[in-house]
C-alpha cells in the first residue's frame, strides 16, 4: 500500500505550486491519492483537489483545472462555496460566461452574510469582471448598512460582524475603484474614515497586542521540545498555532485595531533573552517582553496583500493559506 497523503504534505505542495520544476508530478500525487482513497484525513480531499486546481490554473491548463474543481465541489457537499467560486471563475476564463456567472451569482448573497466570502469578488476581478465586482460590493454594502439601520436590537456579536464586513467590503471596493481610476464617492470616503478611525483606535489601545509573537514551523517544534511546559499555553501543532495567530489578528482588526504585525520568535533568541534578563523563559511575562524586544529588529505587517506570500512563511499566497483556513 502506498503512503497516505497528509495535510502537511498538501500544504507543502501548495507552497511549491507551479514553481516546482515538475508541477504535473505534484498534480498526479494529489489526484492519485484522492483516486486511491489515500488522503489521511478524508476531510482534506476537497483541499487536495483545490491545490491541484491552483497548480493547473497557473500552468494555463484551465480545462483540467475545471474538471478537478467540479470534483472538489462534489467532494464537499456541505461546505463547497469556495470550490464553487473557483469553478465559476474557471468557467468565466474558459469563455463559458453564462455558466460561470450563474455559479458566482448563486454565491453572491454570501457577501452580505459571510465575512470570509471575498473570494467570490476575487474570482470576478481575476476573470476580467471588475465592473460587476464593484456592483456586487456596492450592493452588499447597501444591504448591510440598511440592515444595521433597521435592526435596532442586534446582538453585540452581530454588530461586530456587520462592522467587520462593512470594513472589508468598503476597503476592497475603495482599492478596486482606485485601480480603475475612479474618483472618490461616498463609500470611498467611508472607507477612508474607517481606516483612519481604526488607526486611532489602535493608538488608544495601549495594552492591546499590536504585535504578536509567532513561531515559524521549525522553531515551534523545537520550542515545545525544549520547554515542554509551554504545551499548556500553546496549541499542540504548528498548524493550530498559526491559525490562532491569524484569528487573534482578525479579532483585533474587527475591534478597530490597525497597524498590526508579528515578530518571529526563535528558541535560541528566547533562551538568550531569558538568561540576559534573569527570567523564566516559559512565563507569559517573559514571552511578552521577548516579543517587545524583537520589535526593533522588524515587524512583519498584517495582513499581507491577498496575493502576497503568507505571513506564516509557508510560501503560499495569503489568500490560499492562513486567510481562508483560519476563518472556516
Ligand atoms: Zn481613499
Ligand atoms: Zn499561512
Amino acid at each position: 500500500m502506498s503512503e497516505l497523503l497528509t495535510a502537511d504534505r498538501i500544504e507543502e505542495i501548495a507552497a511549491l505550486g507551479s514553481e516546482s520544476p515538475d508541477p504535473a508530478a505534484l498534480v498526479a500525487e494529489l489526484v492519485g491519492a484522492v483516486d486511491e482513497g489515500r488522503v489521511a484525513d478524508p476531510d482534506d480531499t476537497g483541499y487536495a483537489l483545490l491545490v491541484a486546481v491552483d497548480i493547473l490554473e497557473q500552468a494555463g491548463d484551465l480545462a483540467d483545472a475545471l474538471t478537478l474543481a467540479t470534483r472538489a465541489v462534489a467532494e464537499q457537499p456541505d461546505d463547497n462555496a469556495y470550490a464553487r467560486a473557483v469553478r465559476g471563475g474557471l468557467l468565466l476564463r474558459l469563455g463559458r460566461s453564462d455558466e460561470g456567472l450563474t455559479e458566482l451569482t448563486a454565491l453572491r448573497p454570501l457577501l452580505e452574510t459571510d465575512p470570509k466570502s471575498m473570494y467570490v469578488v476575487d474570482e470576478l476581478v481575476e476573470s476580467g469582471h471588475a465592473e460587476l465586482a464593484l456592483e456586487w460590493l456596492t450592493g452588499a454594502l447597501d444591504a448591510i448598512l440598511e440592515r444595521t439601520r433597521t435592526q435596532q436590537h442586534a446582538s453585540e456579536d452581530a454588530q461586530d460582524e456587520a462592522a467587520a464586513m462593512i470594513y472589508g467590503l468598503a476597503q476592497q471596493r475603495h482599492d478596486l475603484r482606485e485601480e480603475a481610476g475612479l474618483p472618490h464617492d461616498e463609500y470611498d470616503n467611508l472607507a477612508d474614515r474607517l481606516r483612519a478611525a481604526s488607526t486611532h483606535a489602535l493608538d488608544a489601545l495601549d495594552d492591546g497586542p499590536a504585535t504578536l509573537l509567532f513561531w515559524p514551523k521549525a522553531e515551534f517544534d523545537a520550542l515545545l521540545v525544549r520547554w515542554p511546559v509551554l504545551a499548556e499555553s500553546h496549541p499542540p501543532t504548528w498548524d493550530e498555532h498559526r491559525t490562532t495567530v491569524e484569528r487573534a489578528f482578525v479579532e483585533t482588526s474587527a475591534r478597530g485595531g490597525a497597524d498590526l504585525g508579528l515578530v518571529n520568535g526563535t528558541v535560541d533568541g528566547l533562551a538568550a533573552f531569558a538568561e540576559r534578563t534573569g527570567s523564566d523563559p516559559t512565563s507569559e511575562e517573559t514571552l511578552d517582553e521577548y516579543a517587545d524586544s524583537l520589535d526593533e529588529a522588524g515587524v512583519t505587517a498584517w495582513p499581507p496583500g491577498r496575493n502576497d506570500t503568507c505571513w506564516c512563511g509557508s510560501g503560499a499566497k495569503y489568500k490560499k493559506c492562513c486567510l481562508p483556513r483560519s476563518r472556516g
